[in-house]
């Protein structure tokens, strides 16, 4: 247990650990990692609706036709390459 300065302020609601921030629920350490996890919700939040999960991939399609068949029938190979799905060569950058 902490010593006399634990006295002085109420425990961190979320550890009950450390005493807390002066005017705040939790410590300083607790405090940090839930801004933190905050942050990376909102951030994969952003991409769209709430119940849409962004796609994983963000290769985006050529626009170009390709320069055998002349055609825009691109697929993705694996991630961030393209080929053409008639001659299987990859797109002229
Ligand atoms: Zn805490
Ligand atoms: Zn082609």
């Amino acid at each position: 247990m902490i010593p006399d300065q634990g006295t002085l302020l109420p425990l961190c609601s979320r550890c009950q650990q450390r005493p807390r921030r002066p005017g705040q629920r939790w410590c300083q350490p607790c405090a940090n990692q839930y801004k933190s996890q905050r942050y990376w919700r909102l951030k994969t939040e952003e991409g769209g609706a709430h119940d849409v999960i962004p796609a994983p991939s963000q290769a985006e399609k050529p626009i170009g036709l390709c320069r055998l068949c002349g055609m825009g029938a691109w697929f993705e190979w694996s991630p961030n390459t393209w080929r053409c799905a008639l001659c299987g060569i990859r797109p002229a950058l």
